[in-house]
Order: C-alpha cells, then sequence, then structure tokens
C-alpha cells in the first residue's frame, strides 16, 4: 500500500502523455514562448505500462490520462486498450479537450476506455473560438454527443469559471444536466501556469456559482462514479448532476489520493509543488526500482498545498 507521513492512502494516479496540445487555452498556457519537449524526453507507452503496473502492484486503482491533449498523441488507443487490461486497475478515464472525439471516441470505446472528462467552458461559439486560439465549437459538442450517444458513462464536462469570460453561462451550462446524463463541474481558475495573466479579481468563488445554480432550483446532493474532490448535487428532475470543484476557496489536501506524471516522466506528489522525481532515471539509467521511486514521493508529499510555489503550466503537468 502507498501510504504517506500523514496517513493519506495514494490510489489514484494521473498521468500526462504529452505537453503538446491543439487549443490554445488562455488560462493554461504559460508565460513566454513555447518550450517543446523533443520526442526523446517523453515516456514511451512502454514505459507508462511498466510506471502503471508497478503503481497498481502497490495498491493504485485509478489511472486517468491526460495531457496537453491526449487524443493528440498518436495511437493513444493503443496505449489505452493495454493499460484498460491491467489486472487490480478498477477505474481507467482520460480527460480531453474534446476536439477529437469524433475521430477517436469510437476507437476508444473499443480499446476499454470507460469514463471520459471534457472540458467545455462555453457554449457560444464565438467565445469558444476566443478561449481556445480559434477552434470549433461545433466540433466539440458534436463529439460530445457521439461520446454520450456511445455510451461513455458518466460524462464529465469541466467548466473553468471567470469572471468577464464565462460567468454569464453558469446557468445555461448547469441548465445541459437538464436534457443530459452528463456531470457539469464548475472549477475555480488557478494561478497556475499562466502567471504573467491570471488575477484574483477574474476568479468566481465556487460558493456564487452554486449560489447562482441553486437560484434557479434547489440542489439535492448526490455522488459521482470516480470520486474526487467534486461535491456533487442534482437539480429535482435532471438527468445530470452538477459539481462545485475549490481548489483555492477550500483545499482537499487532507483526502488527497493522487500523485501526478508529467509527460518527461516526473512524478509529481502535488499539482502545487515543483519537487518531481524523474522517473526516466529510474527507467533508462536504472536508478533504482520503480518502487523506491514511489516511495520517495509518499516522502515528499506536502501536507497542504502552496499556491506560490508552480512553474510549469497546466498543460505540462497533465491538469
Ligand atoms: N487538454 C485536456 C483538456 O483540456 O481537458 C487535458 C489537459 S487540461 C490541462 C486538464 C484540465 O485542466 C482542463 O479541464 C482544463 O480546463 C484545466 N485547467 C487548465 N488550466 C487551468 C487553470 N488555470 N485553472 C483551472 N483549471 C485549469
Ligand atoms: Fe490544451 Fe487542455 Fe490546456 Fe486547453 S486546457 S490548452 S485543451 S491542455
Amino acid at each position: 500500500m502507498l501510504i504517506d507521513r500523514f496517513g493519506r492512502s495514494i490510489e489514484y494516479l494521473r498521468i500526462s502523455v504529452t505537453d503538446r496540445c491543439n487549443f490554445r487555452c488562455i488560462y493554461c498556457e504559460s508565460r513566454g514562448p513555447l518550450q517543446r519537449l523533443s520526442a526523446r524526453d517523453i515516456l514511451t507507452y512502454e514505459e507508462i505500462l511498466e510506471i502503471v503496473e508497478t503503481a497498481v502492484g502497490l495498491g493504485v486503482k485509478r489511472v486517468r490520462i491526460t495531457g496537453g491533449e491526449p487524443l493528440f498523441r498518436r495511437n493513444i488507443e493503443d496505449l489505452i486498450e493495454k493499460l484498460s487490461s491491467i489486472e487490480g486497475l478498477c477505474d481507467l478515464s482520460l480527460t480531453t479537450n474534446g476536439y477529437l472525439l469524433l475521430e477517436k471516441a469510437e476507437v476508444l470505446k473499443k480499446s476499454g476506455l470507460k469514463r471520459l472528462n471534457v472540458s467545455l467552458d462555453t457554449m457560444d461559439p464565438k467565445k469558444f473560438a476566443k478561449l481556445t486560439g480559434g477552434f470549433d465549437f461545433k466540433k466539440v459538442w458534436d463529439g460530445l454527443l457521439l461520446a454520450e450517444k456511445l455510451g461513455f458513462t458518466p460524462l464529465k464536462i469541466n467548466v473553468v469559471v471567470i469572471k468577464g469570460v464565462n460567468d454569464d453561462e453558469i446557468l445555461d451550462l448547469a441548465k445541459l444536466t437538464l436534457e443530459h446524463p452528463w456531470e457539469i463541474r464548475f472549477i475555480e481558475y488557478m494561478p497556475i501556469g499562466n502567471s504573467g495573466r491570471w488575477k484574483r479579481e477574474d476568479v468566481i468563488w465556487i460558493e456564487e456559482v452554486k449560489g447562482t445554480v441553486e437560484k434557479l432550483y434547489p440542489l439535492r446532493p448526490s455522488s459521482s462514479i470516480g470520486g474526487g474532490p467534486a461535491k456533487v448535487f442534482q437539480w429535482m428532475g435532471a438527468i445530470g448532476k452538477i459539481g462545485f470543484i475549490s481548489p483555492l476557496s477550500e483545499h482537499f489536501c487532507s483526502s488527497c489520493n493522487r500523485l501526478r506524471i508529467t509527460a518527461d516522466g516526473k512524478l509529481r506528489a502535488c499539482l502545487f509543488s515543483d519537487q518531481e522525481i524523474d522517473l526516466k532515471a529510474y527507467l533508462r539509467e536504472k536508478k533504482g526500482s520503480l518502487e523506491e521511486a514511489f516511495s520517495l514521493a509518499l516522502k515528499v508529499k506536502p501536507e497542504v498545498r502552496n499556491l506560490q510555489a508552480t512553474r510549469r503550466a497546466m498543460r505540462a503537468i497533465g491538469g
């Protein structure tokens, strides 16, 4: 079992499979020119498999594939297929911007993926293009409908709420739960990666978002497959759910059960801490066993996050 110094049992691994992304979301960019990892720096699928097999042997039960944009990495379905056959791995999911879902949803389903999180901050095509760097809302929307049809359940939609950008759409996005069995998750805008742009005044605190949502109809508590930090509710009569995630206003460090792996193979014990363990040194230079690397991560996992610490962009850490 992976238990850290503060008694937290680590069961969840988030793995970034690429630092690349087609989108340029305004809240995800880092300051200055993009620094790209070279192909050699990135973990191979074989290395990711070895890491996950070791982690599952140590007690990890859930894995999320993320990025950058994971569907942007070539033949991602091959990795999904191999991961989904690892015995003891109870939950395999993937977070995507949805742009390639029309092409990839079916093959992902066939390769054994059960759950998808899709990021969608607005339903206004013009705003969508502005937020993402010129991309087509309709393509993501059609991809979402296809994913629903193919039975990806629960389909979770991540919405980062930013003042003056999409706070006027909170109700419209929440209303999607009246017609779709989706979980719309509102997330506080975090000071990560985009240090030049983030401003405290632009954050809409999650209590305010929840207040807006429950002004329309009362919310009753609900639950969510896959757990996680979202507090989940439902409007009476809705078929979907509404989640609220408050990484800033209310940290969930005491129940944090996760480790992260960046695309270049750095094991991060905390989203907000730049203390990293280089798994490539363990895999390629035989610095020691992967078990030793995981046990080191348990030792450096902080009790509580430090919001000021992060130097990497979200796309490089893996969200
Ligand atoms: N490209 C995929 C996507 O957009 O879903 C996966 C990677 S992305 C880094 C993972 C999640 O991080 C997305 O839901 C995105 O909205 C979120 N994210 C990125 N920057 C953020 C920020 N500054 N504050 C809050 N969430 C952020
Ligand atoms: Fe790409 Fe996701 Fe970051 Fe947007 S949030 S730029 S889609 S990695």
